[in-house]
């Protein structure tokens, strides 16, 4: 008796205290929802921890989150597009809102400073050769706009309209939150101004390019390694070494996830440091500034 009891209480509790669920693609945007919506809903992820965000698979737990989810915020990675008209189709009532609305988005980094080996020896082909990168799955848009805080305001204000249109009861909350949220990134950005001012190389390396917007933002130039989402060639690292030596590069970034073998490489060359940073933390705000300390503390 006393068990029936109990289970009744749990199911009573658990009834009671049921949040709406909404899905995210990845770590950083769960931070910035719960920032705005703090403990009145929960937070579903599609993407896995340590992976590439470009190429991965989903875990079935999170298909089934998603499917009691009420909204999924996009953030405009390349498997949204094959994945969203599947969602519309099979998740009539979720509500689909892209926390990049509003952002103009850059064009992608590729490497500009490294020659393409398949028609180097042809001055004319460039226009084929344009072609062929566009046959595979390539967007030739940068997606990473979660690691500028000036751009996070942006999908801060996006996230919070969405909510606040959904769930109309918390609207204060939501509204007051974005408000602080705001201040905070407007905060940080200062912060971040402040620790880069006098710095002497504005040049870092980095595994994958994920750094171009909070670059741009601060004045800083990222050089990837990763080639077109693939590992450099021998030629092409013996290029970065290059670079740089000629540039007196001290830090390079490597995130969980991908390659480290040929930052390793580049890293024993040149005498820089490795630095494991993770882009797509859910920690959003420390692991930013923990990267800005080390580009900080070697750029000097
Ligand atoms: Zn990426």
């Amino acid at each position: 008796m006393k068990k029936i009891i109990a289970l009744v209480m749990l199911c009573m509790w658990a009834f009671a205290y049921a949040k709406p669920l909404v899905t995210v693609s990845i770590p950083p945007q769960k931070f910035f929802v719960h920032k705005i919506a703090g403990d009145s809903l929960d937070i579903n992820v599609l993407l896995p921890k340590n992976v590439d965000e470009h190429n991965f698979e989903f875990k079935p737990n999170v298909m089934k989150e998603l499917e009691k989810s009420d909204i999924y915020f996009t953030i405009g990675l390349e498997f949204e597009k094959v994945w969203i008209p599947r969602f519309k189709q099979n998740y009539k009532n979720l509500l689909i809102v892209e926390t990049q609305s509003n952002i103009t988005l850059a064009e992608s980094e590729h490497h500009h400073d490294h020659e393409h080996h398949d028609h180097e020896h042809d001055h004319h082909a460039h226009h084929e050769h344009d072609h062929d990168h566009h046959d595979h799955d390539h967007d030739s848009k940068d997606p990473h706009i979660w690691l500028d805080p000036i751009l996070v305001k942006q999908q801060a204000q996006n996230i919070a309209h969405a909510l606040m249109d959904k769930y109309p009861e918390h609207k204060n909350l939501y509204q007051k939150n974005l408000e602080s949220f705001q201040k905070e990134l407007d905060m940080l950005d200062t912060k971040i101004q402040e620790k880069l001012k006098g710095i002497k190389n504005n040049k870092f390396i980095v595994y994958h390019p994920s750094w171009g917007y909070f670059a741009k933002r601060y004045g800083l130039i990222q050089i990837p390694i990763e080639l077109e989402g693939k590992e450099p060639k021998l030629k092409d690292l013996t290029k970065i070494i290059d670079e740089a030596k000629k540039n007196n590069i001290k830090i390079i970034f490597v995130q969980p996830g991908f390659s480290q073998k040929s930052a390793e490489a580049i890293a024993k060359e040149c005498g820089a440091k490795v630095v494991q940073i993770d882009h797509l933390s859910d920690e959003w705000e420390s692991e930013l500034l923990k990267s800005v300390e080390n580009i900080h503390l070697s750029l000097q």
